[in-house]
């Protein structure tokens, strides 16, 4: 086997088009910044990971540009000389050096198991113990239109057979607004497919407890993270008041948080994303305290590209409680393709890759292109 110790890191930062403005409550992104964190072994192996937020650091603090400085000043000093598969001990060195920066950490994890499943010729999956299944339904992301603009996406979206279920961000109105607008595109789509909102922390307690009873009555199927990250207590009450499933997102980054989360009530659902969560071993530790819950998970993205996407679903494909389905379609944003031969969505699932690593390939034309100098 090939020299698996890590010679050094690499970091480019890439600015990546969207198809189409997607929106948040208070955000907006047309294109979607990355950042490629390369690790290089002295047997040759490259393994790649991607630093990404969802539209800048209103979500939780960091941006590809403060990835950049932790990964090359802080990080990539620790990484360098150990062996790639000594991920907990990495990890470890990670921590001691810098106390939070989980996107940055998340980036640099995902591309050593990368490297570590190249180095030994097996795909990443093998590696986080084995699949529980091979693809993993998609959610789409409708946008902050008007509601019969979205409902026409929506049907067309149904009736080509993409997607099935549907989300739909809120916040950036009015409630009294915000709500109209969901209730409508909710009452034409219900019976047809599933519709999710995520009000991403923008919310208080009395505001959703008053507003959220419409959206159940129209029925929306789930609601993701309506009350900020710290408030639990709100969490809990708005769990207790609505006959549908809360989603936990910005309250749940750690291990901790899902024991928390977990012991309170204060969600039915748990969305995963390995980059807030700092990569694959930490999110598969909290799908863990999860199961012994018997709490679902969904697969959340941060609007990752195809690297960031192909780590996430490798892990979502091996942890048998994510029966929430997946938003990774990250990918599918994007103008333009990144990989060689591009991620598979098919009849509204994506499927696994297979190779070794990640079992993608970026291709070097399109990495030089949007490149940032
Ligand atoms: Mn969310």
């Amino acid at each position: 086997m090939s020299d698996k110790r890590v010679e050094r890191l690499e970091t480019t930062i890439l600015d990546v088009p969207l198809r189409r403005p997607h929106r948040f409550a208070r955000a907006s992104m047309d294109a979607q910044p990355m950042l490629l964190v390369r690790v290089h072994t002295a047997g040759g192996v490259t393994g790649i990971g991607e630093g990404v937020v969802p539209g800048g650091p209103w979500w939780g603090g960091e941006s590809v540009e403060t990835m950049k400085a932790i990964v090359d000043t802080y990080l990539a000093p620790v990484v360098v000389g150990q062996e790639v598969d000594r991920i907990a001990d990495i990890q470890q060195r990670m921590h001691d050096v810098s106390a939070e920066n989980l996107f940055a950490k998340a980036a640099v994890e995902v591309a050593l198991h990368d490297a570590w499943g190249r180095t030994l010729g097996v795909p990443v999956h093998t590696l986080l113990g084995g699949l529980a299944r091979d693809s993993i339904a998609v959610t789409w992301a409708l946008g902050t239109e008007e509601a019969g603009a979205v409902v026409d996406e929506a049907l067309e979206k149904l009736d080509s057979g993409q997607h099935h279920s549907f989300k739909l961000k809120m916040g950036a109105q009015s409630p009294e607004d915000d709500t109209r607008r969901i209730v409508e595109i909710a009452s034409k789509l219900a019976c047809r497919a599933g519709v999710r909102v995520d009000l991403n922390a923008r919310w208080d307690r009395l505001t959703s407890l008053r507003y959220l009873p419409r959206l159940v009555e129209a029925g929306v199927e789930l609601i993701e993270q309506p009350v900020p990250a710290e408030d639990i207590e709100g969490m809990v009450a708005i769990n207790a008041a609505l006959p549908i499933p809360v989603m936990a997102d910005e309250s749940l980054r750690t291990p901790r948080d899902a024991y928390r989360l977990a012991r309170l009530g204060a969600a039915d659902v748990y969305s995963l994303k390995t980059t807030k969560s700092g990569g694959l071993r930490n999110t598969r530790m909290i799908a863990d305290v999860a199961a012994a819950a018997a709490i679902p998970c969904h697969g959340g993205t941060a609007i990752e590209g195809p690297i960031g996407t192909a780590g996430s679903l490798h892990l979502a494909c091996a942890l048998p409680n994510v029966t929430f389905g997946s938003e990774l379609f990250g990918p599918l944003l994007m103008r333009e393709e990144l990989l060689t031969t591009p991620l598979e969505y098919r009849d509204g699932h994506l499927h696994l890759p297979s190779g070794p690593g990640l079992g993608v390939e970026l291709d070097p034309d399109a990495v030089a292109k949007f490149t940032r100098s």
